[in-house]
């Protein structure tokens, strides 16, 4: 049973990021020099993760998500995913990567214990999608997704952030793939996290402004290719809200942190990949692991640890306030 935290949500689900490395420079996200990387003796080792994911899943934690940085460039990372596929109580284990290093590892991983990856992308145009990650190829994703699923990993979910005058315009041929290519879609508000918006090239600009509201696209989707009905999707859990199109086999999804927080059923915790435990992506608020990790601790101590982080994790976050987080870019928490 997952244990409850002062607001009564279960938290059964730990995102862990491998490495805040990566090998775009995606515009919301980084600023195109980068952010300084932690070195390699700051980030968590493979067996001190085990540690937590242990602690974690006494704890009633279920659910694994790997992330970054781009976690797809840590080296051996199906070393990690057969250790924690190994670990009793995980009966979900994912993956959030940008899709450019997947063709080579998707089979790999799937044998490891990997069960599903979601592929962040916001634009189907090859020229688009250099300008907003300032280095890839589109290419190298779509043949990433192919592998992946003949690897089994599935169901694929293609994590979409829509950003006015970014890719906004692109929102109806994102839906037209989920009837021509049975994709899954969800499209994700941007958030100002680590000043990720004022990447933008604008800093003048309230980032408000560059909100598109799932409201907003929903529409933009409905007058050009008719009304959406409600769907279910088999897996997941997480706050995004499902629909299709009729007779599409693919779905669309909605996650908005801004125009409609979820915080309420939030399930979540987040470790960075320098070993602090994050109990919400919008609050700095975060504790050490790693520090007792490397004097010792063993997994009840680090259970008494999580205990900490879930008791303290916030009934809400306070966008609406303007308290922005500050402390780390979104690439060094992992989304
Ligand atoms: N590199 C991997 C990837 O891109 O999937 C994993 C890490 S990335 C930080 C995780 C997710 O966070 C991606 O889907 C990315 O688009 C999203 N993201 C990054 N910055 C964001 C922001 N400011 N607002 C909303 N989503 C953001
Ligand atoms: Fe890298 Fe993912 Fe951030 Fe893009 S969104 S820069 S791929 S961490």
């Amino acid at each position: 049973m997952a244990h409850l935290d002062a607001y009564n949500r279960p938290i059964s689900y730990l995102r862990i990021s491998v490495t805040d490395r990566c090998n775009l420079r995606c515009v919301y996200c980084m600023p195109a020099e980068g952010v300084v990387s932690c070195t390699h003796e700051e980030i968590l080792r493979y067996e001190e993760i085990e540690t937590i994911v242990q602690a974690a899943a006494a704890l009633g934690v279920s659910k694994i998500r790997l992330t970054g940085g781009e976690p797809l460039v840590r080296l051996g990372l199906a070393d990690l995913v057969r250790i924690l596929a190994r670990i009793p109580g995980i009966d979900d284990l994912a993956m959030t990567s940008n899709g450019i290093l997947l063709a080579r590892y998707a089979d790999e991983l799937a044998q490891a214990g990997l069960q599903r990856v979601n592929v962040s992308l916001d634009t189907l145009r090859p020229d688009r999608f250099r300008r907003i990650t300032r280095r890839g190829e589109l290419a190298d994703v779509l043949a990433g997704m192919a592998v992946a699923r003949r690897a089994g990993l599935d169901p694929i979910k293609i994590n979409t952030v829509v950003i006015r005058r970014m890719n906004d315009d692109e929102v109806v041929d994102f839906a037209r793939q989920t009837v021509e290519a049975a994709w899954n879609v969800r499209f994700i508000e941007v958030m100002p996290v680590g000043n990720g918006v004022n990447n933008l090239n604008n800093l003048e600009e309230d980032w408000r402004e560059r909100v598109v509201t799932a409201g907003e696209i929903r529409a933009r989707i409905e007058a050009a290719l008719g009304p959406l009905e409600p769907a279910k999707m088999r897996t997941g859990g997480g706050p995004a809200r499902y629909y299709r199109l009729p007779g599409a086999p693919g779905t669309l999804g909605f996650i908005t942190p801004i125009s409609e927080h979820f915080c309420y059923q939030c399930n979540r915790l987040r470790l960075t990949a320098d070993g602090y435990l994050r109990p919400c992506l919008l609050s700095d608020y975060e504790i050490d692991l790693r520090t007792p990790l490397r004097q010792g601790a063993d997994v009840e101590e680090i259970k008494a640890l999580l205990l900490e982080g879930i008791e303290h994790k916030p009934m809400h976050h306070h966008l609406d306030e303007c308290a922005t987080p500050e402390g780390r870019a979104m690439s060094q928490i992992g989304g």
